[in-house]
C-alpha cells in the first residue's frame, strides 16, 4: 500500500467534501460517516450534541489537514465521501423505475414541523419526526421532494423540572452557522427574500435550506431587517404564542411557501399538506389562478386537483380553528388580492358555508381543497370518516373520500450505531457465505451490489424474514445483543439523572451508581405527555406495581421521559407525579423521569427497554411511531390496540392491553384499561421476560423478539409508507 503523503489538492478535496457531507444529514443515518465526525473530536462530539457542521468549526483548517494525513483516516474519509456521492448520484432507484414522472416535478410538501436530529430541534413530536422520515425516506427512493417549514429559531422548548417537580421551559437561540443548514441564495449570491401579507403588512421573508439526502427543505425565516419587530419573532418558535401568532406562522408556511417555490422555479406536480397547518397554500394557488382570469369555482377545482391532505388526530385541539375575527384581521390585506369575497373565503373553511357562527377551520379548507385525503392508520381512517361525514350529507360514512397509510419509520436513520454495525455485520455474513448459490432476491442483489447499498438491502422484507432462523442469529446473539443495549440505557440514564439533581443539589437522596437494575425488566414510557396518552396509568394500582418492582427473583423497572405542551397544566401534573413516585415512594430506584425527551432520548430508550409501553385512550392514537423504533432494536410492544399497533400485533409478535375495542365512557376507560395492563404485565410479559432455561436464556421471549423484527420492521417503515403514497396518491388523479 502507497504511503505517499496526500497532495494538498487530495487534502483540499478532502476537507471541502466533509464540510459537505456535514451540511447534508444523509450522516446521521450512516455509522461510517458519523464516526468520522466524532473521531475528529470525541469531546465535541459529546458537547455540541452530535453536530457534524459544530465539529468541523471545532478543528482548525490546518489540524484538519494534519490530521488527514492518517492515511488510514483519510481512507476511511474518502470511502464515505465515496458512497455519499453513489447515493446523490444513483440513477436506478426505486422512483426511476416506478415513479419516473415524479423525478422531475417533486412532490411539495408542506408541515409546520420537521424533526432530523437532536441538533435542529424544530419539531414538537410525532407529527414532525414523522415528516422529517418522510422527508429521508423519499429520498432514499428518489422521490422528487421539496419540503415546507419554517426555521424557528429557538426551535421547541427545552424541558428543565424544577425543585416542585414542576416542568419549566426555556429557549436557546439557534445558531444558522452551527446547524447543517444553508441559505437560499439568488443570482446575485445574497438571500433570496420573499414576501407575504399578514394583516395590512408586507412581511419579507428568507429561506434555510436542509439538505436531506438528494431533497431540499426549505424553512422559512421572517427574521429580516426589513420587518418590524414583531414580525421578525413570527418565527421564533414552534407553535409559539397565541391564536394570532399561530394564523401568521400559518400564512407564512401555506402562502409563503407556495411563493418560495415560484421564485425557485420549482414546478411540483403535486401538494402534499401534512396536517390542516399548512392549508392556506390552497388559497394561494386559487388566488393565482384567479389572477390569470379563472372563475372561483374553476380555481378551486384546478386548485384540488393538485393537492392532497393527510389528518393526524382526532383530537380536537389539533384541528386550528380561527373565528371570523381574527381571520379578517390576520388575512386583510390578501382578501384584497384573491379577489374572493371574504364571505366565500370564509365559507371554504366551514362545513356549512353561510354559518356566519362556524368558525373557518384549516381541516375543512384542507379537506375541501385536496383531491384525496388520508388518516394515519386503518383505524384512524374510519374515525375521521366518522369525524367529517357532516361535509359530505349525501354520502353514507364508509364512502366519505378519506382513506389511510399508515405511519412508519426511517429505519436507517432509527437504528442506534452499535445495532447497525450489528446488522451490517450479519447481513454482510449471509452474502459472503452464499455467495454463487444464492437464493433470496436481498442476497442477489448484494452480491451485485456488495457492501455499498446494504442500507438497501436491510429495507428487504425478506432479509428480516431470516430472523425467524436460529441458522441466521442465534438466541444467544439477541440476549447478547439486548443485554448490551439495556446497559447502555441504564448508563445514559444514570449520567442524565445525575446531572438534573446536580442542579438542585439534592444528589443524596439516591446513589446514582447503582440506580436502575441492568437485570431488570425494563420498561420504557416516552411520548409527549398528552393527557390522552394516560403516562401514570399504570400507576393506578401503585401498591400492586410496588411489589413487582421489588421482587427480587423478577424485578421490573420503569423509564419515563416527555415534554408538556407549554400550556397544558394537566400534563405537567403527570409529570410531576411520576417525578414524585420516582423520589418519595417505593418505587424509588424503579423508576425514573429523565429530561429533555428529544431525538436522541428517544434513540436511547427505545432500543434499550425490553418492552414499550403505549397506553393511549383509544381511539385518539392516530398511529403513534414510537414503537415501531423498538422493534428493530428488539424491544416489544405492550400496547392498547390503537393506532399502528391494531395493525401490527399478531399475537406472537408483543403483547395487547385489552380487546380491539374500548369502553364508552373515559372513566370506563380508564378503569378497564387500567385493570388489563396490570394483567398483561403479571400474566404474560413478567412470566415470559423471567422464564429462563438451564443457560439463562428466556427462550420464549426471544422468539417474540424474532418474531416482531420479521413481521414488524419492513412494514412499518416510511420505505413502505412513501411507495404507498406514491402509488395511491402522488400518481393518480
Ligand atoms: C417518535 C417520537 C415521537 C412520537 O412518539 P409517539 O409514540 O408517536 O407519540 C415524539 N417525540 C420524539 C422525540 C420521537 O422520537
Amino acid at each position: 500500500m502507497s504511503m505517499t503523503p496526500l497532495t494538498s489538492d487530495e487534502l483540499k478535496a478532502l476537507a471541502v467534501g466533509l464540510n459537505k457531507l456535514a451540511h447534508n444529514i444523509w450522516w446521521t443515518w450512516d455509522q461510517e460517516a458519523q464516526e468520522i465526525f466524532q473521531e475528529l473530536s470525541p469531546r465535541g462530539w459529546q458537547n455540541l450534541y452530535h453536530n457534524a457542521v459544530a465539529v468541523l468549526h471545532e478543528v482548525s483548517d490546518y489540524e484538519l489537514r494534519v490530521r488527514l494525513q492518517d492515511q488510514d483516516f483519510a481512507r476511511r474519509v474518502e470511502k464515505v465521501l465515496k458512497s455519499f456521492d453513489a447515493y446523490l448520484n444513483d440513477q436506478n432507484t426505486w422512483t426511476h423505475q416506478h415513479a419516473p414522472a415524479l423525478l422531475k416535478n417533486p412532490v411539495a410538501y408542506f408541515s409546520a414541523e420537521f424533526g432530523f436530529h437532536e441538533t435542529l430541534p424544530i419539531a414538537a413530536g410525532g407529527l414532525g419526526i414523522l415528516a422529517g422520515d418522510h422527508a429521508k425516506s423519499a429520498s432514499d427512493v428518489g422521490l422528487g421532494f421539496a419540503g415546507i417549514s419554517l426555521f424557528y429559531r429557538e426551535g421547541y422548548f427545552q424541558q428543565a423540572i424544577n425543585q416542585d417537580n414542576w416542568q419549566t421551559e426555556y429557549y436557546t437561540l439557534l445558531n444558522p452557522k452551527n446547524l447543517p443548514i444553508e441559505p437560499v441564495l439568488d443570482a446575485k449570491g445574497e438571500p433570496l427574500v420573499c414576501s407575504v401579507d399578514i394583516t395590512m403588512t408586507q412581511v419579507y421573508f428568507q429561506a434555510w435550506r436542509v439538505n436531506v439526502g438528494r431533497n431540499p427543505v426549505y424553512l422559512l425565516d421572517t427574521n429580516r431587517p426589513e420587518n418590524p419587530q414583531h414580525f421578525r419573532d413570527l418565527t421564533l418558535r414552534v407553535y409559539g404564542g397565541d391564536s394570532t401568532t399561530r394564523i401568521m406562522q400559518e400564512i407564512l408556511l401555506g402562502i409563503g411557501g407556495v411563493r418560495l417555490l415560484r421564485a425557485l422555479g420549482v414546478k411540483p406536480s403535486v401538494f402534499h399538506m401534512n396536517e390542516g397547518h399548512a392549508a392556506f397554500l390552497t388559497l394561494e394557488l386559487m388566488r393565482e389562478m384567479i389572477d390569470e382570469g379563472k372563475s372561483a369555482g374553476e380555481a378551486l377545482a384546478l386548485t384540488k386537483q393538485q393537492c392532497i391532505f393527510t389528518t393526524h388526530t382526532p383530537v380536537e385541539a389539533g384541528h386550528d380553528r380561527f373565528n371570523a375575527e381574527l381571520m379578517d384581521y390576520a388575512l386583510h390585506k390578501f382578501c384584497t388580492q384573491i379577489k374572493l369575497p371574504f364571505e366565500d373565503l370564509l365559507g371554504l373553511g366551514r362545513v356549512h358555508p353561510k354559518d356566519a357562527k362556524e368558525p373557518f377551520c384549516m381541516t375543512v379548507l384542507a379537506l375541501k381543497a385536496s383531491r384525496a385525503a388520508n388518516g394515519v392508520s386503518e383505524l384512524h381512517g374510519s374515525v375521521s370518516r366518522h369525524m367529517w361525514q357532516s361535509l359530505y350529507p349525501k354520502l353514507p360514512v364508509d364512502q366519505v373520500p378519506i382513506g389511510h397509510i399508515t405511519n412508519g419509520i426511517h429505519l436507517m436513520g432509527w437504528m442506534k450505531g452499535p445495532v447497525r454495525r450489528f446488522w451490517r455485520k450479519k447481513l454482510m455474513a449471509k452474502v459472503n457465505e452464499q455467495a454463487g448459490a444464492s437464493s433470496g432476491d436481498t442476497t442477489r442483489f448484494l452480491i451485485a451490489n456488495p457492501e455499498a447499498h446494504w442500507d438497501k438491502a436491510i429495507n428487504a422484507p425478506d432479509f428480516w424474514k431470516q430472523m425467524t432462523d436460529p441458522a441466521f442469529i442465534s438466541d444467544e446473539e439477541i440476549w447478547a445483543l439486548r443485554y448490551k443495549l439495556r446497559r447502555e440505557l441504564i448508563e445514559f440514564a444514570r449520567r442524565r439523572l445525575l446531572m438534573q439533581v446536580q442542579r438542585h443539589m439534592e444528589a443524596d437522596f439516591i446513589a446514582f451508581e447503582h440506580l436502575l437494575n441492568p437485570d431488570a425488566l425494563t420498561i420504557g414510557f416516552a411520548r409527549r405527555f398528552a393527557t390522552y396518552k394516560r403516562a401514570p396509568l399504570i400507576f393506578q394500582q401503585l401498591e400492586n406495581v410496588v411489589k413487582l418492582a421489588r421482587d427480587q427473583a423478577r424485578p421490573i423497572q420503569f423509564i419515563f421521559a416527555g415534554k408538556a405542551h407549554p400550556r397544558d397544566d394537566d400534563g405537567k401534573r403527570y409529570i410531576q407525579h411520576i417525578i414524585h413516585l420516582s423520589k418519595y415512594s417505593d418505587m424509588q430506584g424503579h423508576l425514573v423521569f429523565i429530561e429533555n425527551y428529544d431525538v436522541h432520548v428517544a434513540r436511547q430508550m427505545v432500543s434499550g427497554c425490553d418492552v414499550w409501553l403505549n397506553n393511549p385512550r383509544r381511539p385518539l392514537e392516530a398511529s403513534g411511531t414510537s414503537g415501531m423504533k423498538a422493534g428493530c432494536h428488539g424491544c416489544l410492544n405492550l400496547s392498547i390496540l390503537d393506532g399502528w399497533w391494531r395493525e401490527g400485533y399478531d399475537g406472537t409478535n408483543g403483547f395487547a392491553i385489552g380487546e380491539d375495542a374500548h369502553a364508552d365512557t373515559v372513566e370506563e376507560q380508564d378503569r378497564v384499561d387500567s385493570a388489563n395492563l396490570y394483567k398483561a404485565l403479571t400474566e404474560q410479559v413478567i412470566p415470559t421476560f423471567f422464564d429462563r432455561d438451564a443457560q439463562g436464556i428466556p427462550r420464549k421471549w426471544i422468539h417474540m423478539i424474532r418474531r416482531a423484527m420479521a413481521t414488524l420492521v419492513p412494514q412499518f417503515s416510511t420505505r413502505r409508507m412513501v411507495k404507498e403514497y406514491t402509488e395511491k396518491y402522488y400518481l393518480t388523479k
